[in-house]
């Protein structure tokens, strides 16, 4: 990976970057707070996983688009695009490399659609409907080896206030299971253990999944 200066003006200013490739992956771009038994979304728009050319390197790499880009062009797993953003400046706050992105165009050729499922492939609902189905934890191992392409699978930048009234914060990465509950690959993994003040613990217990998924029947 180039070095970060090179994405930037000599004013420190970030760069608007030139990208292209095809889509290997669309998914939700959430990020989540914590504070002990607490959590908030922040539902910030969609990440796509490219396959291609980025400035100058040929690789891998992810972009973050808003809600209504995404309603704009429809993209989907399979699709070539192409357009230009700007690398984040806090990789703990983002599941994405670059955001901010600008000039989008896309080539519907997303025969990845008719692959599957599991996973899904397809253009992915609105966050709103990501909202209203509620996730499960899923195994970091197992979003690896078989979720990453998936429109259900997530993988959050997570932000934990350890003390509210001392503040201070600790970053991790989540990832999550928005799919139907009758998934041949879902695997929950660890019960997840979230910090808090004076060196005290909450346990993500499995009821916290079956209660924000309780509205949906199993093959939903
Ligand atoms: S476990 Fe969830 S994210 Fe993974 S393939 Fe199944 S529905 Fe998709």
């Amino acid at each position: 990976m180039l070095a970060r200066r090179s994405w930037q003006h000599k004013t420190g200013q970030m760069k608007k970057v030139p990208w292209s490739g095809r889509v290997i992956s669309i998914q939700p771009r959430i990020r989540l707070t914590r504070s002990f038994d607490e959590r908030a979304h922040s539902y910030l728009g969609y990440c796509l996983v490219i396959e291609g050319t980025i400035g100058t390197e040929v690789r891998v790499f992810s972009i973050g688009i808003g809600e209504v880009t995404q309603r704009k062009h429809q993209c989907r797993v399979g699709d070539n695009a192409s357009g230009e953003s700007v690398l984040v400046p806090d990789a703990r706050l983002e599941p994405v490399e670059f955001y901010r992105t600008s000039k989008l165009q896309v080539l519907h050729t997303g025969d990845g659609a008719r692959q599957g499922p599991p996973p899904w492939h397809g253009v992915p609902p609105d966050l709103e409907t990501y909202r209203g189905r509620g996730h499960r934890r899923l195994s970091a191992r197992t979003y690896s080896s078989k979720c990453t392409s998936c429109i259900w699978g997530c993988r959050m930048p997570v932000k934990m206030i350890i003390d509210p009234w001392n503040p201070s914060l600790r970053y991790r990465y989540e990832t999550f299971c928005y799919g139907p509950k009758s998934c041949q690959y879902y695997k929950p993994g660890p019960i997840r253990i979230v910090p808090g003040r004076r060196g005290m613990k909450f346990a993500e217990e499995d009821w916290v999944d079956e209660q924000d998924t309780a509205h949906r029947l199993i093959d939903e």
